[in-house]
Parts: C-alpha cells; structure tokens; sequence
C-alpha cells in the first residue's frame, strides 16, 4: 500500500437528531423473535468472516431495563436461540445458561449514550480491522454514498478489551457516528434495530476494501471540498427523514 495522501476534510456539523420518542426504550417487544433475530444475524456475521472463532458479540435491547445479547465463547454460526443471555444496564447477568460476554461493556456504553439506539453489533472484519490496527481512521472523503449515509468513521484509541477503558475509548465518538473502529481491535456500529446495526457492519467493511484497493491502485481520487460540503447537508437531510 503506497503512503497515505495527506487528507483534510471540513468538520461538518453533527448530523441533526432528534430527540428521542419518549417510549423509545419502554416499547416491550417478543423475546423470542429478538433471539430469531440475534440468531439470523451472528450466522451471517460469521459467514462473512466477519466473526472468526469466538470474537464479536451482537446484542439488543428488550426493554428499558434488559438487553438481550449473545453470550461469551460460542461461534457465532453455531449459536442457538436459547444460547442467548439477559443482562440488567450494569452488565449483571438476570437469565440464561452461558456466560456473559465481557465486552458488554461496550455495548453498554453505546445503549447509555445513545437512547435511540435499539441494537449493537462488534466485529472483527479483516480489512476494517487492518485500517484500524495501522492507527487509520475511514475518514477519506472517496465514496459519496458513505459520506451520505455513516458520513466518517472514527478511530478510537486503543483500550483493553473487558475493561471500562473501552467505554470511555468509545465516548467521544458515539453521539455523532454509528460506526467506529477500535484501535488494534475492531469495530462497533449501532442502529435503530439488528438489521441497520449490520447493515452498518457491512457498509464500513465494503469501504474499507474501496479504501485499500483505490490505494493499491495509487490514484485514489478524493472529493473536492464543495462535492463533500453538498453530501454533508444531503446527510443531514437523510438523518431528519431516517429519525423521524
Ligand atoms: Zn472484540
């Protein structure tokens, strides 16, 4: 990979959000589909390569006091419905039979920041977690639609996993992104349900490959500023129709 093209990129205002429903988290919604869910989406987490050996961790909120979530040393493609775990806000397990994972931390920290976040997904993908170990944060204004949609991906400093560092690593990020890599580690992303939270898991690992291809082919063409200052205020747009 050729060196890094020295990149400056206008800090936009943060997306426009509005102030969470006040039912958002009280809404009691079926266990059992959320663990149809959890299942559906750690199968397809691992069959993307997303999710080696044990690592990454999928979880959701199932009312205002629970999160539902997977538990600790399980593959991700061999996890069952009744495998799941719930936990209070504070990490404590309240049922199930496994363990509890110990980045629930981290998921935690994005559920206490982020009221109108439903669900949270942490993985491993190979070429987002390369740019993340090379201390790279995804903030190359190339693809229009990701400046549109996740906007830039943050790179959070490098904290030790289980531990309440993670959290605070993550918390100057989380009210202004929905994705962020974490230094020689991972990535974390968020949404308004299990499916927008992969989604997001998805569309940073696509661009991170855009990212290293367009910069092994060594002509990596940035937007020029007035393309970027028009797909910010097409983003802030996008957020006001999507959070309505
Ligand atoms: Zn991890």
């Amino acid at each position: 990979m050729t060196s890094q093209p020295a990149i400056t990129l206008t800090e936009s205002p943060a997306p426009i959000r509005p102030a969470p429903a006040a039912n958002v988290v009280n809404i009691e919604r079926p266990d059992r589909e959320l663990r149809r869910q959890l299942t559906r989406f750690s199968k397809w987490m691992y069959r993307l390569g997303f999710a080696p050996g044990t690592s990454g961790n999928l979880s959701a909120r199932l009312d205002s006091e629970r999160i539902l979530a997977t538990p600790t040393g399980c593959s991700k493609y061999l996890l069952r419905a009744s495998d799941m775990v719930i936990v209070d806000l504070n990490g404590k397990l309240l049922s199930g039979s496994r363990n509890v994972t110990s980045e629930i931390g981290m998921h935690l920290a994005v559920y206490d920041s982020r009221q109108d976040v439903q669900a949270v997904v942490h993985a491993h993908p190979p070429i987002a977690t390369a740019f993340a170990s090379c201390g790279m944060a995804l903030d190359m204004p190339l693809c229009a639609e990701l400046l549109m949609t996740l906007g830039k991906i943050p790179l959070a400093a490098y904290a030790t996993t289980g531990t309440d560092e993670v959290g605070a690593s993550l918390a100057p990020y989380v009210r202004d992104h929905d994705a962020i890599l974490m230094a020689n580690h991972g990535l974390v992303t968020y949404g308004k349900d299990l499916l927008d939270a992969f989604m997001k898991l998805e569309t940073t690992e696509h661009f991170a490959q855009v990212c290293l291809a367009a910069h092994e082919l060594g002509c990596p063409r940035l937007l020029e500023e007035d393309a970027i200052r028009k797909l910010q205020q097409a983003r802030m747009r996008y957020h006001s129709n999507c959070r309505i």
